[in-house]
């Protein structure tokens, strides 16, 4: 029986990830370093920390200290704010709807610290986030694809790692789900290519939200056998 499911937050409830990208790159040009939009989907589900390291290590070879990513990571959220309101994944309300009535008891587990989406989660998710049941990247103190996220969201969600899901948009999530030792399901929202999360042991994958959804009562009759 499926009791938990742990659930990402952008490119799986949120269609963001567009935004996060383009705010990414907008904040480097303006410290001078030119970045791909694209690569930023390869590091989604890391901590604007552990992104902005591994720019920093790639460009001038040397770790940037803590006052400098809490400066850098600051401009790219509110690069991301004002871009606008985001839109919700379409689908997402479906998937948790389904969940919920089938008793599987939701957590968030999100790498990011944007308050302006994880504000939003009661008014567009009512009910299914309370506050006790989230993770993000203020809760752990290695962000993933480490499994300490999900380790963390297993605790709150209260079951066990045969019981629960992992619902995760990035190869980096799914690294870290299947690390934590659980099924871990991708839906292919961003650019990233099916083979990548192939590649990272994804139990199952979707190509959208709206297909997850409409299987999502039949993947857990499917995991009660
Ligand atoms: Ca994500």
């Amino acid at each position: 029986m499926i009791k938990g499911a742990l659930i990402d937050m952008d490119g799986v409830l949120y269609d963001s990830m567009k935004y996060h990208t383009l705010a990414w790159q907008q904040m480097m040009r303006e410290i001078g370093i030119e970045c791909s939009r694209d690569e930023f989907y390869l590091y989604e589900g890391m901590t604007g920390k552990a992104t902005i390291d591994l720019i920093f290590m790639r460009e001038y070879g040397r770790h940037c200290d803590d006052e400098e990513a809490r400066r850098l990571y600051d401009r790219k959220a509110r690069l991301f704010i004002e871009m606008g309101k985001k839109d919700m994944m379409p689908g997402a309300r479906e998937m948790t709807r389904r969940l919920t009535e089938a008793g599987v008891r939701c957590v968030l587990v999100t790498g990011s610290a944007q308050s302006s989406l994880i504000d939003r989660l009661e008014e567009d998710y009512p009910g299914v986030f309370p506050p006790e049941r989230r993770v993000t990247a203020l809760d752990v103190s290695r962000g993933k694809p480490d499994p300490e996220p999900y380790l963390k969201g297993l605790a709150k969600a209260g079951t066990l790692p045969e019981e629960t899901i992992v619902i995760e948009n990035a190869p980096l999530g799914v690294r870290a789900g299947v690390a934590a030792g659980l099924r871990t399901i991708a839906v292919t929202t961003g650019p990233i290519p099916r083979e990548e999360f192939e590649k990272e042991g994804a139990f199952r994958i979707y190509p959208s939200m709206t297909d997850f959804a409409q299987s999502v009562d039949k993947l857990l009759e499917e995991l009660s056998l």
